[in-house]
């Protein structure tokens, strides 16, 4: 079919945003599916298919990484010390403040409770790091953000 200088004028304005060597592809495309019995309509349903596997995928992925995750939040509420006040669960913080005058007996950690009813808490010297890490390992206790 031709076309008028008119209509051609249309197709460019309708084009331009896809540059020359894109719709040369495109025609390429066109005539390669043309040859097999497909047709553009059938790569869009492609390109659905392929994204929706890639969100499938990267779904999958996430689901995995927050399994691997979880066990240690849950290692660490099995083995966490509990309150002799009132038996909820003992938070693990270290101490910042180096042994000195706000510090006079060189604290480096303190067990806190988690239950925000009770005013229960004790200092220690040994480091939370130490702790955490006696209780879930090494592994575990860098997941939870103690450490280094
Ligand atoms: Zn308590």
């Amino acid at each position: 079919m031709i076309l008028t200088d008119k209509e051609f004028e249309v197709l460019e304005k309708l084009t331009e945003g896809f540059g020359f060597g894109k719709l040369q592809d495109i025609i390429t495309l066109k005539k390669h599916l043309e040859k097999h019995e497909y047709t553009i309509d059938d790569v869009e349903c492609y390109v659905q298919w392929k994204k929706d596997a890639i969100l499938k995928a990267q779904e999958e992925q996430m689901k995995k990484h927050k399994e691997k995750v979880k066990p240690s939040k849950d290692a660490l509420t099995k083995v966490l010390p509990k309150c002799p006040q009132c038996n909820a669960l003992l938070e693990i913080i270290p101490v910042r403040v180096k042994e000195g005058r706000q510090n006079v007996h060189g604290y480096k950690s303190v067990l806190r409770c988690f239950n925000g009813d009770c005013v229960y808490e004790k200092y220690g010297r040994e480091p939370a790091l130490d702790i955490v890490k006696g209780l879930v390992g090494a592994v575990h206790a860098k997941i939870l953000g103690y450490g280094e």
